[in-house]
């Protein structure tokens, strides 16, 4: 079990609950997450396009790294020597770091999976790395992350259910693995990552094994790999409940503003996806009223703001003309702007959503949600 006197370092509560929805709070020493929360992802110590003090300002209270990336440029140790991944970065706020498994086992043809771990070559230079439960705590302890996931294995869906099998309980030994690697760490949290795809069975089989180790969160990984939204749903009706009330729960890997609100309403309390990032380097807003792509013709004369009611810097200062313009020619300020406003519009759904399941009004914010993106986006002038 994990050591409880930490306690005063780190801690959950849930606040309010509306159906299976809850809100509530992480604290760790380097502040607190508000949940439910959705994390931006800073691949490589950086939020693309996106200052951090800018990224703050948008309400993150937390950003995940990629280990897989940070170990291999500019290295762990290097990043520790310089003072730790918050410094290196400038983002003085809680870090999760996802533990490079996921990203090591889409390298297929440059990797092997034994017992022991992975065997990869880098996709930068191809040079051999080992990634096991000990590497990765190692290099996440390295990198001084705030919260570390655990080591594990999950196929692409769809899958036979001898091979989710098969890998979710490797995924639980590993799962072991990394508890003891990980060790007694006061201020830092170890999340386990329930696998066992959307079979029920096999995902209760998982918890089983998580809470006999004991965690101080728990991932739901092994959806977003394919699967459809309805499909992840189905699993997400069982799943959050399969784990301990009494500590977070992470989705990892979503998603869109609607399977996020999905995501929510079952039971989940943080979130992370490249989506409003590489989104927004692309030309693509996420609104109250749906998917806006800036690139289209319609916008080239329009002066209004993407959207009136959003208060970020590129709906306030700009007009839709703008966006089109800086984004055909093709000017780094694009994906800057289009980035900010996408990562506000993700934070206010979090704001919108923790306020609801406070007020126990969650089922109104959700009819509102659907009204507005059913309505589209505003006429062309
Ligand atoms: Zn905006």
């Amino acid at each position: 079990m994990p050591a409880r006197d930490d306690m005063a370092l780190t801690d959950f509560q849930v606040l309010a609950r509306d159906g299976r929805a809850r809100t509530g709070a992480i604290t760790t020493p380097r502040g607190t997450i508000r949940t439910p929360a959705f994390m931006p992802v800073g691949t490589a110590a950086t939020v693309k396009g996106m200052m951090p003090e800018s990224v703050r300002d948008t309400g993150a209270d937390i950003l995940l790294g990629n280990t897989y990336h940070l170990m291999l440029r500019p290295g762990a140790e290097r990043i520790d020597r310089l003072g730790g991944l918050h410094r290196f970065m400038n983002w003085d706020r809680p870090i999760l770091t996802d533990s490079g498994g996921f990203q090591v086992m889409s390298l297929a043809g440059l990797r092997k999976l034994t017992e022991a771990g992975v065997t990869f070559k880098s996709h930068i230079d191809g040079s051999k790395h080992v990634l096991s439960p000990e590497t990765s705590m190692e290099n996440q302890r390295l990198l001084g992350s705030d919260i570390v996931m655990c080591f594990d294995e999950c196929p692409a869906l769809p899958a036979d259910r001898a091979r989710i099998e098969d890998s979710m309980r490797l995924s639980m030994r590993w799962a072991q693995r990394s508890r003891d690697a990980f060790g007694d760490r006061p201020g830092h949290m170890l999340f386990g990552i329930q696998q066992g795809g959307l079979e029920q069975d096999l995902r209760e089989e998982s918890a089983e094994a998580l809470r006999a180790i004991g965690f101080d969160g728990y991932a739901i990984g092994g959806l977003a790999v394919g699967e459809g939204q309805e499909a992840m749903f189905g699993c997400l009706d069982f799943a959050p409940d399969q784990l301990p009330q009494d500590r977070p729960r992470y989705l990892m890997g979503v998603g869109k503003p609607d399977d996020i609100v999905g995501a929510v309403k079952r039971g989940v309390d943080m979130m992370d996806c490249v989506l409003p990032s590489r989104s927004g380097r692309t030309g693509q807003a996420w609104t109250r009223r749906g998917q806006v792509n800036l690139k289209n013709a319609r916008h080239a004369d329009d002066p209004r703001p993407l959207d009136e009611d959003c208060t970020c810097p590129a709906c306030r200062n700009y007009s839709r003309a703008y966006l089109h313009h800086v984004q055909r020619a093709g000017e780094m300020i694009a994906g800057m702007l289009l980035t900010w406003h996408n990562l506000h519009y993700y934070q206010q759904l979090m704001n919108e959503m923790r306020e609801a399941i406070a007020a126990g009004a969650f089922a109104a914010f959700e009819n509102r949600f659907f009204a507005e993106r059913a309505e589209g986006d505003i006429e062309r002038r």
